[in-house]
């Protein structure tokens, strides 16, 4: 649907994991082009629900997919969108071997790629590409400023906190990413997966002060013991259903990462606990 002129959310496919939205893509359209940012999954159902959507814009051709990150739920029906519209696929090349292995797997090629700091002039809209890390070494974000919007994938999310498992989620380069979006001074924040966000500036310290809280309570547990990941799971994490143990546990593993990292932890076999 458009949520602003020239602005299209297309959300389309199955939830990653029960009660976790599906993901989203977007039109940008300008009066010269149109850019679709991230492609959903590999599905055939949901390419024709989107090929059906972009269709129905009868807007100037897509001439580029942007590929957000990774993901299989970003980039999953790039392929198909690259044989039905010919759009050049592009993006960062920290994510691009995955993206050509995983995503691609030979049937379509990835045209460019991009670091961050390029400017796509579509005909009254511009989207700026910005390299935004954490998530994924590679991950981008895109900012439209005619209209404030800033795609930050799954960067940011309204409903959730973003995932960071390693061996790619890094926090340090994830925080600072936050940081660098809230230089931006968005108006509104379209993420990869929920509604998009009014309010950028209080998303945003929500998020900055959740890791900060979480890296407080993680020290504190550090500071009481010697402990495997597992463990620091069971008390962080108490009543947590079995289906969510993984995710958490590489949520820690990737917040002691960077505790090591800051020299404030250490590793002791599979145990960790403060370096002093
Ligand atoms: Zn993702």
């Amino acid at each position: 649907m458009q949520f602003e002129p020239g602005i299209h959310q297309l959300t389309i496919g199955r939830q990653p994991f029960a009660g976790f939205p599906t993901p989203n893509s977007f039109v940008v359209v300008g009066n010269d082009s149109s850019i679709l940012i991230d492609a959903g999954y590999d599905d055939e159902n949901d390419h024709r629900e989107r090929m059906t959507y972009i269709e129905s814009l009868g807007a100037p051709p897509v001439s580029e997919l942007i590929i957000t990150h990774r993901h299989p739920d970003h980039g999953g029906g790039a392929a198909a969108i690259h044989a039905a519209t010919g759009a050049a696929l592009t993006c960062h090349p920290l994510d691009r071997e995955a993206i050509e292995r995983d995503r691609l797997q030979g049937r379509a090629p990835i045209a460019a790629d991009v670091h961050g700091g390029e400017v796509r002039d579509l005909g009254g809209l511009t989207v700026e590409i910005h390299h935004a890390p954490g998530h994924t070494p590679g991950c981008l974000a895109l900012y439209v400023p005619e209209r404030g919007a800033l795609f930050a994938t799954d960067t940011v999310m309204g409903m959730s906190t973003t995932v960071l498992r390693p061996p790619e989620g890094d926090l340090r380069a994830y925080a600072n990413t936050l940081e660098s979006f809230r230089q931006i001074g968005a108006k509104t924040i379209y993420g990869g997966h929920g509604d998009p966000i009014a309010d950028p500036a209080k998303r945003l310290d929500q998020l900055v002060r959740h890791r900060e809280q979480r890296e407080q309570d993680l020290l504190r547990v550090l500071g009481e013991g010697t402990y495997t990941v597992r463990e620091i799971r069971e008390i962080m994490y108490t009543g947590l259903p079995e289906v969510r143990w993984a995710l958490a546990e590489d949520q820690l593993r990737t917040g002691i990462a960077k505790l090591i990292e800051d020299g404030a932890a250490r590793e002791d076999g599979d145990r960790y606990t403060l370096a002093h």
